[in-house]
């Protein structure tokens, strides 16, 4: 992929010589995703360390003609944080300053780069804490959260990306920057572009920084993990200990055949001598020691058939490592088709038995890992043993989950892999107005043209 001398050079006036990247090798991990189902090619890799260079490389590539896409960390799953139209990466990770935390506030503001893991550590050390949280904290970035409104395993607690934002500072598409970074909890003045900004998958604007919320720091976190024979009393279990347990900070949930598999391939103990169906890992977190009330709402749940309790660090940490490890274990079996969903309460049961028989009938080798984030109803739908540009199974899946009315992108967005079934859970209205959006904001279509909206023939 090559791109016109004039507009490399213009690259390179804007952030030196050294941020333009265009040797194959040191560019190959920003052409692949995570999963390494959705790979491209690139003429440049640009890395700006400022706000005014962002503004000078898309408006470099508007001239040009050329298009960007924004990347953070790249764990985006669905495909949207790679050049596979001959992009130019935009690699925001060197904008990696935080502020000061706002002590009476509770309030920072992180530039982009910033991953979440240094955003939570940086919290801590001004004793609060930052509402989300997900396994890919060590590389996702404050902006890609930010850009694919992340969820995680607090969504039950403190919500979304979205709930924890109080502004952002941009850069439109014609190089025109918005700062909103005051950080008021009070203010409606008009449309709220920030929270447009929230979810618009690097489509709208590219984000530079963020005012964020923190919350308060729980000093004590208990961890359980629990089994079930069947996953109807599993999901029980989950609609009792939200109504019962006030330090619920997380309820996630996965089968015995993801537990296997985590164990073989990461090498970990089991955590019971003998097999279940479901397991439910609680996490109740509080300023006061919440054991004794994790205890009794577990003592009253029906069909417990185990428990492994841990309240110090490490066994807390061991205990998430099942369900955490799920991801890592998956990828490793080949790449995955990942198709992250929300169903209502009510369907969540009938759904993870059907999708496996539906995969199943489209596929007959495919493999299907059923885990999520149990009190959202978000089921993480791992298909392995199918190739990669094979969209049965997208298709099968997001039908199924739009007849059972619930959402087909969670949390991860809809990336390039789900924009042609966005038609499922949005109407044409809406998808006109998505695109009327587009269209003012990035006329020319310099950010992310492939990503969210499906084709256009579609529509
Ligand atoms: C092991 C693992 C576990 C995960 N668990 C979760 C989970 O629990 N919950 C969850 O929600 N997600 C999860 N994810 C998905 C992923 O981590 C999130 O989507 C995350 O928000 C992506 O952040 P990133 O910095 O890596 O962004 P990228 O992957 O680089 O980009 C994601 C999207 O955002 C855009 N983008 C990135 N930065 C910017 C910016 N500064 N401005 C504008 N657009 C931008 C990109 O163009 C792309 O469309 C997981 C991924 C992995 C690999």
């Amino acid at each position: 992929m090559t791109a016109p001398k004039s507009l490399l050079s213009a690259l390179r006036n804007a952030v030196g010589d050294a941020h333009v990247l265009t040797d194959p090798d040191v560019i190959a991990g920003h052409t692949r995703d995570w999963t390494g189902r959705f790979s491209g090619t690139t003429p440049a890799v640009v890395r700006p360390a400022t706000v005014d260079e962002v503004v000078a490389v898309v408006r470099a590539c508007g001239d040009a003609g050329a298009s960007i896409v924004p990347q953070g960390g790249n764990t985006g799953l669905v495909g949207g944080s790679v050049p596979l139209h001959g992009e130019i990466v935009l690699d925001l990770r060197r904008l990696d300053a935080l502020g000061p935390v706002d002590a009476g506030a509770g309030q920072v503001t992180a530039e982009a780069g910033v991953t979440i893991e240094r955003l939570h550590d940086y919290a801590h050390a001004a004793g609060w804490n930052y509402g989300v949280d997900l396994s890919a904290r060590g590389s996702a970035t404050v902006g890609g959260t930010v850009a694919t409104n992340a969820g995680g395993i607090h969504v039950l607690r403190y919500g979304s990306t979205r709930r924890q934002l109080l502004g952002v500072e941009a850069v439109f598409a014609d190089g025109g920057v918005m700062r909103r970074l005051d950080g008021l909890e009070k203010d409606n003045t008009g449309y709220d572009l920030s929270g447009l900004l929230c979810g618009s998958e690097g489509t709208l604007a590219v984000i530079t920084a963020a005012r964020l919320k923190l919350v308060p720091r729980p000093t004590h976190v208990v961890v359980a993990l629990l089994a079930f024979d069947a996953a109807e009393t599993a999901l029980d279990a989950v609609g009792e200990l939200r109504r019962e347990l006030d330090s619920l900070r997380a309820v996630e949930l996965f089968e015995q055949r993801g537990l296997d598999l985590v164990c073989e391939r990461l090498g970990l103990a089991r955590p019971f001598p003998a097999g279940h169906a479901t397991f439910v890992l609680v996490e109740a977190a509080a300023r006061t020691d919440p054991t004794d009330e994790l205890a009794s709402a577990i003592d009253a749940l029906v069909g417990v058939a185990d428990v492994a309790v841990a309240a110090d660090d490490r066994g807390a940490r061991d205990l998430w490592r099942y369900r955490e490890g799920h991801t890592e274990a998956i990828n490793l079996l080949g790449s995955p088709h990942k198709l992250d969903v929300t169903l209502p309460a009510d369907q969540l049961a009938a759904f993870l038995v059907e999708v496996r028989e539906r995969v199943v009938s489209v596929e007959p080798n495919a493999a299907v890992w059923l885990f999520g984030h149990a009190a959202d109803g978000n089921v993480h739908v791992n298909v392995t043993g199918v190739a990669p540009d094979d969209d049965r199974i997208t298709d099968a899946v997001l039908q199924l989950v739009a007849r059972r009315h619930g959402s087909i992108s969670a949390e991860h967005g809809i990336g390039t892999a789900k924009r042609a079934w966005l038609h499922l859970v949005r109407s044409a209205e809406e998808i006109a107005a998505y695109r009327a959006i587009k269209n003012a904001l990035d006329p020319n279509s310099v950010l992310n043209p492939n990503v969210l909206l499906p084709p256009e023939t579609r529509a």
